[in-house]
């Protein structure tokens, strides 16, 4: 599927304080104008959104944010932070169920579905993380378990999206899946995305580092990147879109 414009986006996951937002006027500094070709966006843990909003106001990186809550409206949720909070802080994207929210949170595709409508309704993009563990990839599940994510996750009330491939056991470590398998998981993703999207954008996420990234940007129907542990540090993330083919 062709995508306008590739995004590359970082998930700083929970690292980071105030004192580490000076990483994204260095960030901006280093990828200069490739963000006219490219979406460079930066999600640092919710309580740093609204002033890396505003840090990055005059850049051309964008924020977002990790998670919000699957309802939408204000309400007596003890904790929870609406996606209609995010963009009031400043974040245009949100990431909803990635694996750790899965495996960790309980989070089913249900739920993941309901987060990524609640965005839209609140104006964000979210960007829906779907991706097999190792033993569903070693059973021959990994064409089951992705398509029905994507069937199960994906906003059922139409508006722009963006889905993020990362298989579970390349997050975190150093293995990923090689080329060709990348291809056919996000060829599977764009077939089963046919008819309920406009033209979404699909990223690889899972061990990108400024050694591995341009290679995978290579790879046929990939759109851009989700990464976690490289983004944190400007030299590293600037290197990995800096890797990109339409930065050149
Ligand atoms: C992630 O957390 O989404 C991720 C891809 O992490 P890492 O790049 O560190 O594997």
């Amino acid at each position: 599927m062709a995508a306008s414009k590739p995004l590359i986006a970082g998930n700083w996951k929970m690292f980071g304080r105030q004192a580490d937002l000076g990483e994204i006027a260095l960030l901006a500094s280093r990828v200069g104008r490739v963000s006219e070709v490219i979406d460079v966006l930066v999600c640092p843990p919710a309580p740093m959104v609204a002033v890396a909003a505003w840090r990055a106001k005059d850049t051309s990186v964008l924020i977002g944010a990790q998670d919000c809550s699957a309802v939408a409206a204000d309400s007596a949720r003890t904790g929870d932070v609406s996606a209609a909070m995010l963009a009031d802080a400043g974040a245009r994207y949100v990431i909803v169920g990635h694996s750790e929210r899965r495996t960790i949170f309980g989070e089913t595709d249900a739920v993941v579905r309901a987060k990524a409508e609640a965005a839209l309704t609140a104006g964000l993009i979210p960007i829906v993380c779907v991706g097999e563990t190792h033993s569903e990839r070693a059973g021959g599940r990994l064409g089951e378990v992705v398509a029905r994510q994507i069937q199960d996750s994906i906003p059922q009330t139409g508006g722009t999206f963006v889905v993020a491939y990362e298989p579970v056991w390349a997050i975190g470590g150093n293995a990923t899946p090689t080329l060709a398998e990348i291809a056919d998981v996000h060829d599977l993703i764009g077939k089963t995305l046919a008819g309920r999207s406009m033209g979404a954008r699909i990223l690889y996420g899972g061990s990108v580092n400024p050694k591995n990234a341009g290679e995978i940007f290579g790879a046929p129907g990939v759109d851009g990147a989700l990464v976690g542990r490289a983004s944190l540090k400007a030299d590293d993330f600037s290197a990995i879109i800096l890797a990109h083919p339409a930065a050149s």
